[in-house]
Parts: C-alpha cells; sequence; structure tokens
C-alpha cells in the first residue's frame, strides 16, 4: 500500500502514518519528495485493513493499494522517477549515461589504453570484468583482484567511475572497496543470497536482466534489493533468449519501454551481449534510447580480435567514438543517420 501525504504535512503526522504502519506488521519506506512525502507500506501481515483505515488519519491525502507484485521498485511510489549516482555521474532522468570498456579487464595496459579513449569519445563510466561467468570452464575466467587494482588505475588517471561485476557474496566487500558500482550479471540475477547480500552494500547497483527472466521476475530481482535496504537500483536489459540464432540474445525494446513504465529505477541497455554483433550495436543503441533508456552499457577493446571474451561484440576504439559523435553533444537527442 502507498500513503500519500498531503501538501504540507508536518513531521508528527508522517512520524504517526510511520509507527502505525509498523504496529500493523509492515515495513514503512518513507520517500521525501520536493512537494509531498509518499510512505511505502510492504509485507505480509494480516493488518492491511488497519492501515487502508489511515485514510482518516490527519495529513494523509490518500491510501492505494500497489496494483504489482513488485512494491518499491513500483513506478505508482516515485512517479517521477529514481536518478541514482555514480560518483557524481547521474544515471535517470536527464543525458543518457554511458559506460564502456572491455568485457574483460586483460592488462593495465589495455585497461588504461581503452579508458582514455573512451573518456576522450564521451562516455561517463568505465566498465571492465574482473570475475568473469564464463559458459565454459576452460575459457579465460577474469584476472580477479589483479584486475580490480587495474581498474582503480584506470579510475585515478583518468577520473571515469568503475563498474565491474560481483559474481558470489565471497567477494562483495572486496569488490566494494574497488569499484563505484557493482554488476549483478545476468546469470546471477536470481542468486538470492547475492542479492541479499548487495542489499546491504553501500554501493549502486546494475542489475541485468536473466537471459530467461521474465520482466515481472526482473523487477522483483529488484525489490529485494530495495527491500533489503539498498535504494541505489539501475535495471540493464541485455538481451533474452529466443528461437533466433542469428543473434546471440534477443534485445527486448519493449521491456526497456515496459521496465520504465512499471518501475521508477533507471534502465540503461547493453547492444553488445543484446545481439552478439559489433555492426549492429549502433543501431540498437539508438533504438534503445528511443524507447527510453536512460543510459547504455557497450564493450569496447582496443583490439577485438585479440578479446579473450566477446571480441565479436566489441567495438573497437575509433568505433566507440563513431558510435559516441552520433549521438548529439548533450546525448539528449538522437541524431538520426
Ligand atoms: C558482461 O557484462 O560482460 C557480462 C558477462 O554480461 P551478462 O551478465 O549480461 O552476460
Ligand atoms: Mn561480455
Amino acid at each position: 500500500m502507498i500513503i500519500n501525504m498531503l501538501p504540507g504535512a508536518s513531521e508528527e503526522q508522517i512520524q504517526h502514518v510511520m509507527e502505525r504502519i509498523k504496529e500493523c506488521g509492515f515495513t514503512p519506506h518513507i520517500i521525501r519528495g520536493a512537494e509531498r512525502t509518499v510512505i511505502g507500506a510492504v509485507g505480509n501481515s494480516d493488518r492491511r485493513s488497519e492501515v487502508e483505515a489511515l485514510q482518516a488519519a490527519p495529513g494523509v491525502e490518500a491510501v492505494v493499494a500497489i496494483a504489482h507484485p513488485f512494491k518499491l521498485v513500483s513506478r505508482q511510489l516515485r512517479p517521477g522517477g529514481t536518478v541514482v549516482e555514480v560518483r557524481g555521474v547521474r544515471i535517470g532522468g536527464g543525458e543518457p549515461a554511458v559506460m564502456a570498456g572491455p568485457c574483460s579487464v586483460e592488462s593495465r595496459e589495455q585497461i588504461l589504453e581503452t579508458a582514455r579513449a573512451v573518456r576522450a569519445a564521451g562516455a561517463h563510466i568505465l566498465r571492465g570484468g574482473a570475475y568473469k561467468p564464463r559458459t565454459s570452464p576452460y575459457d579465460f575466467q577474469g584476472l580477479g583482484v589483479e584486475a580490480l587494482e587495474f581498474l582503480k588505475q584506470a579510475r585515478e588517471e583518468t577520473g571515469l567511475p568503475v563498474v565491474t561485476e560481483v559474481m558470489s557474496t565471497d567477494d562483495v566487500d572486496l569488490v566494494s572497496e574497488y569499484a563505484d558500482m557493482l554488476q549483478v550479471g545476468a546469470r546471477n540475477m536470481q542468486n538470492f543470497p547475492l542479492l541479499r547480500c548487495l542489499a546491504k552494500a553501500q554501493r549502486p547497483i546494475l542489475l541485468k536482466r536473466g537471459p530467461s527472466a521474465t520482466i515481472k521476475e526482473w523487477l522483483l530481482a529488484a525489490e529485494y534489493l530495495l527491500a533489503g535496504g539498498n535504494p541505489q537500483v539501475v535495471l540493464c536489459e541485455r538481451g533474452i533468449k529466443t528461437f533466433e540464432t542469428e543473434t546471440r540474445n534477443t534485445l527486448d525494446l519493449a521491456a526497456i519501454a515496459l521496465a520504465k513504465e512499471l518501475s521508477h529505477l533507471p534502465v540503461i541497455a547493453d547492444p553488445s551481449h543484446g545481439t552478439g554483433r559489433r555492426s549492429l550495436i549502433p543501431a540498437m543503441s539508438r533504438a534503445a534510447l528511443a524507447a527510453g533508456a536512460d543510459g547504455l552499457m557497450i564493450e569496447v577493446h582496443p583490439c577485438p580480435e585479440r578479446a579473450l571474451s566477446d571480441g565479436p561484440q566489441s567495438l573497437d576504439l575509433a568505433g566507440f567514438a563513431a558510435l559516441m559523435s552520433t549521438l548529439d553533444a548533450g546525448h539528449r537527442h538522437l541524431t538520426v543517420r
């Protein structure tokens, strides 16, 4: 349930509602907007009717049901949308944020060269995998903590915030020391112990959609993070499994628009994993932004043919600069070429 307070409701009135929600066995989540305060009452209790009766409490404008199984991520709770800040870079509600970098961090030189180039081209956040969720155990698994060190050096040199994947609850503290944003990979979207642990992390989370996850499952995975105490969540559509084999995955553009409609969380798109094909990245980047995406994640490698992972879906440095030049200077509106 959502309790909409009247504009100008007093602190005392707000606190009274919070207390009553707790007494009835629900958890209150308060959202203080510029004009009015909204309080979400979530949880499992049979005392719903008592919360509904708060309709008559002083300072309350309305008590409304949340129509979806996901509650705290529902747009009903924050109609204006959420902005997630990653070391000063704002994701949501304004100019699209672009995260770029290699699939895997392979060496100091590789990540530094990429970081300088993507920064010069206008990227806002550096990506790079240190712990890699590879389909085959014989494939490159990532450099681990050594890669985290290289990412840190790249941030120190370029000033770009860093996003990198954390695969295990064992690594959350370590990766949080190095990274500005923690990525939950597609394969881990429903790793509930990991989500519970990340709900307590003091870092924003990039939650990728599972390859076979419905939009509802994706939003409920995000709900774990918010319900556990971490409101800084960005959703990432990275393609789903369909019958099509010409592309690695099927980038679900409608999911971007629908996730924006259903949830207040920012949504970005990953056309690299979404297609598996370098040639499709520019078109799918523009399409995702046209569908309402708040940003992009793009794999970029100085020499994709030598990449240890995901070379075919990585742009080279010039290709990335060319893509960035097709988004207008403020990245606000699209130049369709
Ligand atoms: C990645 O970002 O390199 C990655 C492994 O992504 P996903 O989890 O979407 O496959
Ligand atoms: Mn990759």
